[in-house]
């Protein structure tokens, strides 16, 4: 049993926050164990809760075909979401929630040790870029402690507004050339708050 998977299972049994009174299934994440994309969501919605994998439904078909306009399949990469289980609803996630599940995700990106994380959406990119404006940073990579993140609108933004789906195609499309070229992005100190981040 690899690391990983010790890991699904310590998950499954996770009472940490209220969420586990809701779910049905917990979703830690698939793809390839050390895969140097990893692409990090919000949360679980109800397909996804229901079959126990990560963008299942309507914004994981477009994911897959993101992955596809860039040579990529799922299982070439690895993706997960902030919390691992399903709001009631589909609400936001809480704060303390997300703090509840942060230990797996850093326990996952200390495992897989991926070269480039790209966040889909607010609340994956608030993890790493506290106070910052998707509207801002989408599309830019920044380098620190030897990781590329690199921040994109979440595909669900594209099926209820469609002009968002340039936007993520285009920021998509530069993927490969970025990790292609990941040993020429200048390496930065992470940011402590969002003063910093209006530098960028
Ligand atoms: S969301 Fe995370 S912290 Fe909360 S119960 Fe599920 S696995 Fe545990």
């Amino acid at each position: 049993m690899s690391a990983l998977t010790e890991l699904y299972e310590e998950i499954a049994n996770c009472e940490r926050c209220v969420l586990s009174q809701s779910r049905t299934n917990t979703v830690p994440g698939e793809g390839l164990e050390d895969a140097e994309l990893v692409f990090i969501g919000e949360g679980p919605g109800f397909h996804e809760d229901q079959q126990g994998r990560p963008f299942v439904g309507q914004a994981g078909q477009l994911l897959d075909q993101l992955l596809e306009s860039i040579g990529l399949r799922r299982e070439q990469v690895y993706i997960c979401n902030v919390i691992k289980c399903r709001p009631p609803r589909n609400r936001d996630p809480l704060p303390e929630e997300i703090e509840a599940c942060r230990p797996f995700l850093d326990r996952q990106i200390e495992l897989i040790k991926p070269q480039m994380i790209v966040t889909l959406g607010r609340f994956s990119m608030e993890r790493y870029f506290p106070g910052a404006k998707i509207s801002h940073i989408h599309g830019q990579p920044r380098r620190m402690g030897g990781i590329i993140y690199y921040p994109m609108y979440h595909p669900a933004a594209a099926l209820h507004q469609r002009r968002w789906l340039q936007l993520i195609e285009e920021d998509m499309s530069k993927i490969p050339q970025l990790l292609a070229q990941a040993d020429g992005i200048a390496e930065m100190e992470l940011p402590q708050d969002a003063e910093q981040l209006s530098l960028f």
